[in-house]
């Protein structure tokens, strides 16, 4: 008993005994396991401990009673946990009104980029670390939020293009909270030559976050499309045989609409992984994925010098 409970203790993440759970698309458990713990079964079926520098789990759980079994060397545990019924949907139920999304109030008409006389030392490329403060972005399954990992690969951005002679500057470089509109604000009183948003994803629920992991950079109009291929396909090279690469996607992002400044943002990597999360804590990847995309924004930016 002494010894269940204190198995219990470390395995906190887990369901209460006898919890009921929400549906939701593919029903999982994401828990913290403890070092004890030899196998985890649900429903009699053996499932993966995934050992993420600390230990973790995500397993299948399905509609109605699921039994867990937690063993612990020679001390088993049993968990009923109840998961509801997939909600029947209603046809007759009003659609939403579609999003609407409208230019920021801020920006110029004309699509205009600026390209600067001195070369690259003339040039201000802003970076926007995604979430912060209150916002803690998406959780890897130890509960690393995105905002942190967003920070980190942000600065390996502005080391390289520091390097590289560009005036860098961030929305933030501190755990603060900002508001998703103000965040472009500032780039464009600047006339920024770039404006770059940093994040790490997320699945849907109807994606399996134990398998889902890809990198995508989303533009939302031509000018932003080409920085987004560009760095792009530095990120491919990077990460080539590691990640798949989605390449150049479409989103109406309030960071990416923006008519006059090159905008876009990159979505690194899958923090909701088990080995995503471990390749985030993995500084010399970090550092290279900050290089690839420093390399990406100076491929567009020096294409566009050659122009003048
Ligand atoms: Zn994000």
């Amino acid at each position: 008993m002494t010894l269940a409970a204190a198995m219990l203790a470390v395995t906190v993440a887990f369901p209460a005994n006898g919890a009921k759970l929400p549906y939701v698309d593919k029903c999982y458990m994401i828990g913290a396991v403890g070092r004890g713990v030899t196998n985890l079964t649900v429903q009699g079926r053996s499932v993966d401990i995934y050992r993420t520098g600390a230990w973790a789990t995500m397993v299948d759980l399905s509609e109605g009673t699921n039994t867990v079994d937690i063993v612990a060397g020679e001390t088993a545990t049993n968990l009923t946990v109840f998961v509801a019924s997939r909600p029947v949907p209603n046809p007759f139920a009003p659609r939403p009104p579609e999003k609407k999304y409208e230019k920021l109030e801020y920006a110029a008409d004309a699509p205009a980029p600026r390209r600067a006389a001195g070369g690259t030392s003339g040039m201000v490329v802003w970076l926007d670390p995604g979430h912060g403060g209150t916002d803690t972005g998406a959780l890897s399954p130890h509960g690393y939020p995105e905002k942190d990992a967003n920070l980190r690969v942000a600065r390996e951005v502005r080391r390289a293009l520091e390097e590289k002679g560009y005036t860098v500057r961030m929305t933030r470089d501190s755990d603060a909270t900002l508001d998703l509109h103000e965040r472009p604000r500032k780039a464009h009183e600047e006339k920024a030559d770039a404006f770059v948003s940093i994040h790490h994803n997320a699945p849907g629920v109807a994606s399996d976050p134990r398998r889902t992991r890809y990198s995508a950079v989303y533009a939302w109009n031509p000018l932003g499309e080409a920085l987004a291929g560009a760095i792009s396909q530095r990120m491919e090279e990077t990460l080539e045989g590691d990640i798949p690469s989605k390449g150049v996607l479409h989103a109406n992002f309030a960071v990416t609409r923006s008519p006059e400044i090159p905008s876009c943002l990159v979505e690194v990597d899958f923090l909701t992984a088990p080995q995503g999360e471990e390749d985030c804590w993995n500084h010399l990847r970090r550092r290279a994925i900050g290089r690839a995309i420093a390399d990406g924004i100076d491929d567009h930016l020096r294409a566009g010098l050659a122009d003048i």
